[in-house]
């Protein structure tokens, strides 16, 4: 049984609107992860916030409220892409690491892999319920708590490069990278944190880009395109 976690940034969510939801995108990422669903792969996903807000931009208000506000947008997205996936037939679960009444479950381990057994899909929300933290250490952080065989980055852009394509048109795109020089080089993938964690546990990622067709089936099932971060 393959188990793995999937990584989505908040404005992949958004679509060409930069902002709130993208239905039409959203959709597309439901009915790719049904397939895998249906082929008996097991699937955590975490979502980023950035489609509503990050606590860093904020000048005026505490840090600490203000990544509070950024985990409660995870908190949001991950409702909302639950409930599409539901929509195409899907069961899904919502884990948050604090109590947000009858709105989401309390996460935990156990409860996880009862879900898993369950066949539904697991979200889990909330990023790590701390301060100073990002989606992308959540990301690691449960990866490696659920022991899942890897980390699947759906991002806007189609892999790794060792410079901004944007800014530099002859960047080069990485078929294959290790972590530790994503580390020294600094190389946009996850965050810091979530990068020594990736090295410390020996956990994989793979990043791709969610806008090419069936990228997220196809990334799982060995047939991308994009990087795959060694460790
Ligand atoms: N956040 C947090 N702790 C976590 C995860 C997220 O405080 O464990 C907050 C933080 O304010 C962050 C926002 O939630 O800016 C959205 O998370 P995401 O990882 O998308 O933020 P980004 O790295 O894009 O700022």
């Amino acid at each position: 049984m393959k188990r793995i976690l999937l990584k989505l940034s908040g404005e992949a969510l958004a679509g060409d609107k930069h902002h709130g939801f993208d239905e039409p995108t959203v959709t597309v990422v439901a009915k790719q992860v049904k397939q895998l669903v249906d082929a008996g792969v097991q699937v955590g996903i975490v979502i980023g916030g950035g489609n509503f807000w990050r606590g860093r931009t904020s000048e005026t208000i505490d840090r600490t409220k203000a990544d509070q506000i950024g985990m409660l947008a995870t908190v949001m997205n991950c409702i909302y892409v639950s409930e599409i996936f539901r929509s195409v037939g899907m069961m899904t679960s919502v884990l948050t690491p604090f109590e947000c009444g009858s709105i989401t479950k309390l996460y935990s381990k156990d409860r996880a892999n009862k879900y898993f057994a369950h066949n539904m899909v697991v979200f889990f929300a909330g990023g790590t319920g701390h301060p100073y933290f990002s989606t992308d250490t959540a990301t690691v952080l449960r990866a490696v708590e659920i022991e899942a065989d890897g980390i699947y980055l759906a991002k806007a852009i189609d892999g790794v490069y060792d410079s901004d394509p944007k800014v530099n048109p002859s960047a080069k795109k990485y078929d294959q990278v290790s972590i530790q020089e994503v580390i020294d080089k600094k190389l946009a993938v996850v965050d810091l944190t979530a990068s020594v964690m990736c090295m410390e546990n020996h956990i994989p990622m793979y990043v791709f880009g969610l806008g090419e067709t069936n990228s997220i089936v196809n990334a799982v099932n060995g047939q991308f395109n994009g990087t795959v971060v060694t460790v």
